[in-house]
């Protein structure tokens, strides 16, 4: 079973005073969105869900609490929907990731690939290229999709 989105929050915390940086109560509450949300969510659909608690909420509240997420790693942006979800790995130190997108129910499996990186990494030095990051996105049919 995972981790309640309570314990997430405080894992979360934890990692934020770790790095020297704090969780203030937007940004927590923006990642609070995020943890609870079963599917990724775009910044609009965030902010939409934020003004229910904070009516003056803006775009660049949600941007600027976004950036501090993204820069801590607590959450991804999917490049292809441009929506975010949660990082599912506890200490948030990966560089380098692969999604798995299903484009029938929309869930996004997050998985850490050491050798889909090595190869990646490979491949960009042998063109010359100091890659710093990569994260690949897949789409296709989940399991239980294929299933169904
Ligand atoms: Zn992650
Ligand atoms: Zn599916």
């Amino acid at each position: 079973m995972s981790p309640s989105v309570d314990a997430r929050l405080e894992q979360a915390e934890a990692h934020c005073r770790a790095q020297g940086a704090q969780l203030t109560a937007l940004r927590r509450e923006v990642l609070h969105l995020i943890l609870a949300a079963d599917a990724p969510l775009t910044a609009y659909q965030l902010l939409d869900q934020l003004r229910a608690s904070r009516k003056s909420a803006v775009p660049p509240t949600i941007y600027r609490a976004l950036d501090f997420l993204l820069q801590h790693r607590l959450v991804h942006r999917l490049e292809r929907l441009n929506a975010f979800i949660p990082c599912v790995e506890a200490d948030h130190s990966h560089h380098d990731v692969q999604f798995l997108i299903c484009g029938k129910c929309g869930t996004v499996a997050e998985i850490e690939d050491s050798a889909t990186a090595q190869a990646l990494s490979d491949v960009a030095r042998k063109h010359g290229f100091t890659p710093h990051h990569a994260m690949v996105e897949l789409d296709g049919i989940c399991e239980s999709c294929a299933a169904g």
